[in-house]
C-alpha cells in the first residue's frame, strides 16, 4: 500500500487538503517509512491561522508522542512549506479513526505483525538478539506486514514506549504494592492475578507500568501475542467495525492474544454497547486463562455507570493503587529523571523540587526537563538560584497547599525538635507528640496515604499512622488546649503564602 493512497485528511477545503498534502510529503521527508505510517498517515490538518497550524491525532498517546519526539520534524516541515515559523501544535480527534474506517488499511493494519514474525530467529541466537528485535519492532510500531505472521504477535497501533520499563520505573511506598503486582503478572501472566487492574490519579505511572509488564512479557516470551491499547482504541474501533459490518474481524483481533492490556478502561464510561462487547472479550480471555490488565483512573465501583458484572469482573483479580509519592520517593525521581538526561541533581536541588510538586509524577518529569534545558541554554551549574529562576512560577503562584515540609518545619519549629528526631526510633514523649501531631495535620491536609504519611517518619507503617490520629483526635476533641493548638497550626498551614 502506497502511504498516499492511505492518506484521509480532514475535509477542511481544497486550499487546506492540497496544503496538508504539502506538510505531508514534508513530513514524510524526514522520516523513515515505517515512522510515517505509524504516527501521520491518519493524522490531518485540523486548522491553520496566521500563527497557529494544529494537526490532529486519534488519539492522546500519539498526541504525547508527536510531541516528544516529532515536535522538530513538525516545525521544519511547516517552515519548508509556508516559508515562514509558526507555532505546531497537536490536537487530539477521536473521530480520526473514524475516519480512518472506509481506508483499505483499517486500524488493524497497524498491528505490528512483521518484523518480530518474519524476521529469521536463527535457532540457538541468543535470547537478547530476539529481545532487541521485539525492543524495535514494539518502539518503532512497524506498518510491514506479513500474512505469514498474523496472529504471532499484536500489539497497539500505537507500539510501547521503550522507556516505560520496569528497570526505569522508581519503586516507593507509594506504588511498592502496584508494582510488585505488575511483575508478578508479567511474571505469570493469567496465573498470579487476573485481571490485574490498577488504579490511581494521573501522571502517577500507571501507564509507565502497564508497559513495562508487556515488554516484561515480551522479555521472557519475545512471540506473546499482547495487545496494548488504550481504551480510547478499543471503544473507536468497535464503532468502526460495527459500521463497517465487520464485527467477526473485530472480535477475531480482541479474542486471540495472550495478554489484553487497556489502558484507562475508565473511559468506558457511560459507553453501554461498547461495555457489552468488552463483557464478552473479557469472558473469552477470561475463561482461555488469558492475562487481562486494566488501569483507570478510579477503582471499578466508582467508574460511572459501569454495568455491574464487569464491575465485579474487575474485581475478580488483584485491583490496587498506585498513590502520590512521598518525599523520598519524588527525590528519588527527580535525581532518576535527571541522571536519564545526562545530569547528576544535588540533593538540596532535588528537595527543593520535591518539596513544591507533590502530586503529579509528570509534572516531577516536567520540572527537570526545564530546569535541564534552561541550564543548558544559560550554560550555568544547576544552582537553587538557577532552579528559583528556571522555575519561578513553581516557587511563587503554587504556594496554595501546605505540603509535607511545611507540616515538619511547623512542628520542629514549635516544639524544639529535630527531623531525624521525629523520623527516628525515639518514642519518649518529647518526640512521640510532635510527630503524632505532624502525622494528624498531614492526615488533616495533605493527600498522601496513611502509608505515605508513615513514609516522612521513617517508614512507619499505616497503622501507627492510625493511631497518632486518632489519639490527637482525641485529644483535639476533649482538651482546649490541645484543640487551640492544633486549630492554630491548621490556620497557619492554610493561611495564603506569601
Ligand atoms: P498515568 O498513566 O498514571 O497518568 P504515566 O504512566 O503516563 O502516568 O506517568 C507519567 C510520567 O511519569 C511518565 O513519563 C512516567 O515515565 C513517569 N513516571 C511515573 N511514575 C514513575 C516512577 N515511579 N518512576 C519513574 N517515572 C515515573
Ligand atoms: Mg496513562
Amino acid at each position: 500500500m502506497k502511504p498516499q493512497e492511505a492518506l484521509s485528511p480532514a475535509s477542511k477545503g481544497s486550499t487546506n487538503e492540497a496544503l496538508w498534502d504539502s506538510l505531508q510529503r514534508a513530513i514524510r521527508s524526514r522520516m523513515k517509512p515505517e515512522q510515517f505510517e505509524t504516527w501521520f498517515r491518519r493524522a490531518a490538518l485540523a486548522s491553520i491561522d496566521g500563527e497557529v497550524v494544529r494537526i490532529a491525532v486519534q488519539n492522546t498517546f500519539s498526541r504525547d508522542w508527536l510531541r516528544t519526539y516529532y515536535a522538530e520534524a513538525l516545525a521544519e516541515s511547516v517552515r519548508e512549506v509556508l516559508h515562514e515559523t509558526r507555532r505546531v501544535e497537536v490536537t487530539v480527534d477521536p473521530e480520526l479513526s473514524l475516519q480512518a474506517a472506509p481506508v483499505p488499511a483499517a486500524p488493524q493494519a497497524q498491528v505490528s505483525r512483521g518484523p518480530l514474525a518474519t524476521a529469521p530467529t536463527p535457532a540457538g541466537a541468543p535470547a537478547g538478539a530476539d529481545r532487541t528485535l521485539a525492543r524495535e519492532a514494539h518502539a518503532i510500531g512497524s506498518a510491514r506486514t506479513s500474512e505469514g505472521a498474523r496472529g504471532l504477535l499484536a500489539t497497539s497501533d500505537v507500539g510501547l514506549n521503550p522507556k516505560y520499563t520496569f528497570d526505569n520505573f522508581v519503586v516507593g511506598p507509594c506504588n511498592r504494592f502496584a508494582h510488585a503486582a505488575a511483575l508478578g503478572s508479567a511474571e505469570a501472566p493469567g496465573k498470579a492475578y487476573n485481571p490485574f487492574f490498577l488504579h490511581g490519579s494521573v501522571g502517577l505511572g500507571k501507564t509507565h507500568l502497564l508497559q513495562s509488564l508487556c515488554w516484561a512479557i515480551l522479555d521472557r516470551a519475545p512471540r506473546a501475542r499482547i495487545l496494548f491499547l488504550s481504551c480510547e482504541t478499543f471503544v473507536n474501533h468497535f464503532i468502526n467495525s460495527l459500521e463497517n459490518g465487520d464485527i467477526a474481524k473485530f472480535r477475531n483481533k480482541y479474542r486471540n492474544v495472550d495478554v489484553l492490556v487497556v489502558d484507562d478502561i475508565h473511559l468506558l464510561a457511560n459507553k453501554e454497547r461498547t461495555q457489552e462487547e468488552f463483557f464478552h472479550t473479557f469472558n473469552t480471555l477470561y475463561q482461555s486463562g488469558k492475562q487481562i490488565v486494566l488501569s483507570s483512573d478510579s477503582p471499578p465501583k466508582d467508574i460511572p455507570s459501569l454495568q455491574e458484572r464487569l464491575v465485579s469482573r474487575f474485581k475478580w483479580g488483584l485491583v490496587t493503587e498506585v498513590e502520590p509519592p512521598c518525599f523520598e520517593t519524588r527525590m528519588a525521581i527527580l535525581k532518576r529523571k535527571s541522571r536519564e538526561r545526562g545530569r547528576e541533581l544535588t540533593d538540596e536541588i532535588a528537595s527543593l523540587l520535591a518539596e513544591r510538586i507533590d502530586s503529579n509524577i509528570r509534572e516531577l518529569e516536567g520540572a527537570v526537563t526545564k530546569l535541564l534545558g534552561f541550564a543548558g541554554v544559560s550554560g550555568l551549574p544547576i544552582s537553587a538560584d538557577l532552579a528559583r529562576e528556571a522555575l519561578r512560577e513553581l516557587f511563587h503562584a503554587r504556594r496554595g497547599q501546605p505540603s509535607m515540609e511545611d507540616i515538619l518545619t511547623l512542628v520542629t519549629e514549635h516544639f524544639g525538635v529535630k527531623l531525624s528526631d521525629l523520623q527516628s526510633k525515639k518514642r519518649t514523649n518529647a518526640i512521640a507528640y510532635p510527630r503524632q501531631v505532624a502525622m494528624y495535620l498531614a492526615r488533616q491536609i495533605t493527600r498522601h496515604s496513611l502509608e505515605g504519611i508513615g513514609g516522612f517518619f521513617g517508614g512507619r507503617d499505616h497503622s501507627t499512622v492510625i493511631y497518632a490520629v486518632e489519639k490527637i483526635q482525641t485529644l483535639h476533641d476533649q482538651d482546649p488546649a490541645t484543640r487551640a493548638l492544633l486549630d492554630g497550626f491548621l490556620g497557619r498551614l492554610q493561611a495564603p503564602h506569601a
